[in-house]
Formats: C-alpha cells, structure tokens, sequence
C-alpha cells in the first residue's frame, strides 16, 4: 500500500477519529467474547451444605467437603441448579436435560481438593442469545455459547501474614454460572452494554446479587484484532477478573491499542492471559499460552450426570417471571411511559411489582412511575434499601398519589406528606389534615388570594398584560408562599390569566 492520508482506525475511540497519519496503514476489526462468572446466591454452596454469606471470618464457611477431606463426598445443592436452568430459560438457550460435572485439574492453594468441579463437554446452558442496545438505537442479539455450573475457588490472603499467605476457604465451592459468549462483540462500548445486560437480568431473577465489589459477577474479556473484513479471527489474549464496567471498557481499549501497535510494528500477538491494572491503565501479562495449565479434565467420577426431566422444566419454566425486555414493552404500551423510566422501573422483579401494584390501586400510571422515579427509587438508593424493605410500602404510596391526583394536594406538600410517611409512617390522609396540606382549590378563596398578590406587584403585572409569559412562574411563586404551598397551581394559573387577559 503507498503512503496515503486517510482516518486511521476510524473505529477505534473518539480520541482518534479526528487523527490521520500518512504511514502504511490497515483497518482492524475489533472481536470480543466474554466470560462471565456469577455467584448464584443460594443459601449453601454448590457440593456441601456450609453457607455463602459473604464478610463472615476467614474459614468459619468452610466445612470437610470444602477443606478437601479424605473420603468426603459431594452433594450437588438442587437450588444451584435450578438458577442455572432459570438462566438458561432466560436467555431462550437449549437446558440440557443431562450435564456432566468434571474436574478441571490444577494446584493452588485456594483450592485444597486440587481440582476445581466444573462442566466441559455436557454444559447445562447451551446456545443461548441476549439483545443489548446500541448506542445507535438499534439492539444487537449477542450469542451466548454455553453458561455451566461449576465452584468457586476460595482467597489468598497476602497482606496480615508477613512472609506468608493466608487461606480462606470461605468462598471455596461457593455456586458459580460462568456464562460465555462468542467472539461476537466488536467495540468496548458492547462488551460493556452485554455485561450491564447480565448483570440487571440475574439480579432480576432473583439468581444472583451480582454484587461486583464482593466479587459475585466478574469478567474475563477475550479480545483480537483482525484486518477489517477478514473472515479469520487473530490471535486473542484474555484479560482476567474484570470487576467494573468501567474497568472492562478501559482494559478492552487499551489491549487493542497494544494489540494493533504490536501489529503495525510487525510483530504478532501472542496468545496469553493478561491482567488490567486500573492504577496505571495497562494490561500486563500473566501467563503465557506456554505456560498455562494442561487441567487435563475429567468426568468427576464422584458425581452422576445431572438429569433433568421434561417435568422438572416444564415446572421451572411455568415458575419464569416475565422478563424485562418484555416487561418493558408492555409498560409503554399499557401505561403509555417513556422507554428510558420502563427501564428503571423494572429493575427488579420487585420494583416493577411494586410499581404495577401501585397503579393498579390509584389508577394513575403516570404519577406513579415520575413519583417512583423521582422519590422513592432514589430514596431507597441513598439508603441502600431494598424495596421489600420500603418503610412505604406500595399501598401508603398509591394513596399519596391519589391525593395528588384528585388535586387534595399539590405536587410540593406531596413531597412533605412522601418524607413524613418514610419517616413516620401513618394514614395518608391524617398527615394531611394535620400537617395543614389540603391544597386550596377553592375558586372564591384563591379568587381572593390572587387579588392581594396582583394588587401588590402593579408592575409585574402591567409586564404580563403586555405578553411578557415568564412573569407566571413569579406570580405563581409569590401565591405559593402566600399560601404555604397550598394553593392549586393549575387554578392560580387560571384566575391570573382571566384577571389580567380578560
Ligand atoms: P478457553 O475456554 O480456553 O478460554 P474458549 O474457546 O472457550 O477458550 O473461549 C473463551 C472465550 O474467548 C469465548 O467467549 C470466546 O468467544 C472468546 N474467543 C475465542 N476466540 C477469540 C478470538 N480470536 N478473539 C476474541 N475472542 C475470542
Ligand atoms: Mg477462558
């Protein structure tokens, strides 16, 4: 190719859209599959019965099976399964009416048995698909190959021990999902829209917390370049145990950018497994394909294949909430909201639950999903609640938007009666009563009230008769603090129009 100025890497990040550079040159494809591990929040671990909370003291979670006893046997948890099979039906994959567990080979400390319980040839997810959107508009369905059950490994702990380590075993056989995709995502920005994707949907299958700074939902991004078009994929590296959405999109960035400055110089990539270091932006490398590990897997032979009966799926499959994406449709159309509050409303499967019960008793989906959106959502985050905990639960909050609605209160004393019934609690309409917040929509009275306020800003007045339109948020204001919030704005809007329009 000769030398000629054109955008290079137009695909890459906005810093280089503008740049051009008069060197030989190519354009690359982007390819990216995920890994994700997720920690299925049963009560016990995935093979024995000690619990998975997370913060307990080190190795006060770990029983006999997780310490790797001689002679001890594993007992799969049937809940883990049952997750696992809800994922699967979740992201309309085939569930495998029989799985095998095997054993995946390797020495580490964390893991005393020396082997780590995982699934390689019989997944029990396989061939699934999820939509993300773009930022375009437009949704994009991602290939999801195979999701498998398999344990979690327990935690070194290097600091506390000088010159040592420590082990916990807390977390050692704790439920996972790794859940894999293909090489299918082409820029950060998707590898990030498909990871909040899986992370809002196990949530709201109630599958998993998905907490990302107590590790249950981690990600490996497998990322190559490839010259633009080419059907072959090129050599890929794996950047391991990626814990924010930030940080993949970061990771994901710059290992292109290295990747194609190795490529540009005329080197190839090498095959290996890097980690991100968010201190200093980098990936560096961990180990080579050369070094990694054979596991030299096999079926475990303590464990029988995991069958699942057409009963057994039909069950969990009758027990399936609607999903999000559906739900979301349903709330624009239905209730006739915004795409982007739907979103937010069905957050969880208890939100949206909340929210239907909500209109179902004030008949007013609109009021409620603003009032939920703008005040009960956000309370409940500041004080990292969940909403199954709302000291308003969902009836004392259709009764308040009731009373907004039939115009007993204004939008403002709403706000006053909504901190009262989160601090207190109480009848709806006591609080009113007694905080003195019934809305004034009395036409004679407010009639009075508006001639007081036009009398004593002549000038204001004289401004708005001539068509200046803003002077009404001043007049509006000015009743509002006349009336301690109590007046009906919609009526004050009214009568001043009439006084001075005629
Ligand atoms: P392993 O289990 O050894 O890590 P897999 O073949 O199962 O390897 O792939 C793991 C992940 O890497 C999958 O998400 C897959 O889509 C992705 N992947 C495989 N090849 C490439 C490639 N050339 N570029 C980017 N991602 C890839
Ligand atoms: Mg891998």
């Amino acid at each position: 190719m000769g030398d000629i100025a054109l955008p290079r890497f137009a695909f890459r990040y906005n810093k280089f859209l503008t740049k051009t550079v008069t060197s030989r040159f190519m354009a690359y494809d982007i390819v990216i599959g995920l890994e994700i591990h997720v920690q299925l929040n049963t009560q016990s671990k995935l093979f024995s019965t000690s619990p998975t909370k997370f913060g307990a003291d080190p190795n006060t979670q770990a029983n006999i099976i997780d310490l790797a006893m001689p002679g001890v046997l594993p007992v799969l948890n049937k809940e883990a399964v049952k997750k696992a099979v809800i994922f699967g039906f979740a992201i309309n994959a085939t569930v495998a009416k029989k799985s095998v567990f095997d054993r995946k080979n390797y020495f580490y400390p964390d893991s005393p048995k020396g082997y780590q319980i995982s699934q390689l040839e019989y997944p029990i997810v396989k061939n699934g698909s999820i939509d993300i959107d773009l930022e375009s508009g437009s949704t994009k369905s991602i290939y999801i190959e195979r999701a498998h059950l398999e344990e979690d490994a327990g935690k070194s702990l290097h600091e506390d021990f000088a010159g040592m380590s420590g082990i916990d075993l807390n977390r050692a056989g704790t439920p996972l999902i790794e859940i894999v995709t293909g090489p299918v995502m082409n820029n950060a920005k998707e590898a990030v829209a498909y990871m909040k994707k899986i992370h809002a949907l196990v949530r709201y299958l109630g599958i998993s917390d998905a907490n990302m700074q107590e590790g249950s939902f981690r990600c490996d991004a497998n990322v190559s370049i490839k010259p633009q078009g080419s059907e072959r994929l090129g050599t890929r590296t794996e950047i391991k145990n990626l814990n924010s959405f930030r940080f993949i999109e970061m990771a994901i960035n710059y290992e292109v950018e290295r990747q194609i400055d190795i490529v540009e110089s005329g080197k190839a990539v090498v095959q290996e497994t890097r980690l991100y270091d968010p201190e200093n932006d980098e990936t560096r490398s961990m180990r080579s394909k050369e070094e990694a590990n054979d596991y030299r897997y096999f079926p475990d032979p303590d464990l029988a294949p995991v069958i699942l009966t057409d009963e057994y799926l039909d069950n969990v499959c009758a027990q399936m909430p609607e999903l999000q994406d559906i739900k979301i449709k349903r709330y624009q159309q239905e209730f006739k909201i915004k795409k982007a509050d739907a979103l937010l409303l069905v957050e969880t499967f208890e939100t949206a639950s909340y929210f239907e019960a909500a209109v179902k008793a004030s008949d007013d989906s609109k009021i409620t999903a603003n009032w939920m959106i703008s005040d009960l959502l956000p309370t409940l985050r500041e004080k990292n609640l969940d909403i199954r905990r709302s000291p308003i639960d969902s009836e004392a909050f259709s009764a308040l938007i009731k009373r907004i609605k039939d115009g007993t209160i204004s939008g403002k004393a709403g706000k006053t009666v909504f901190s009262v019934l989160w601090e207190e609690g109480g009848d709806i309409d006591d609080i009113i009563k007694t905080k003195g917040l019934v809305q004034i929509s009395d036409v004679g009275e407010l009639s009075a009230i508006v001639d007081e306020m036009l009398a004593s800003n002549p000038d204001q007045a004289e401004d708005f008769k001539k068509g200046n339109q803003k002077i009404m948020a001043f007049f509006v204001g000015k009743m509002m603090k006349k009336t301690q919030g109590k007046a009906n704005p919609k009526m004050v809007n009214e009568l001043i129009r009439k006084k001075l329009l005629g």
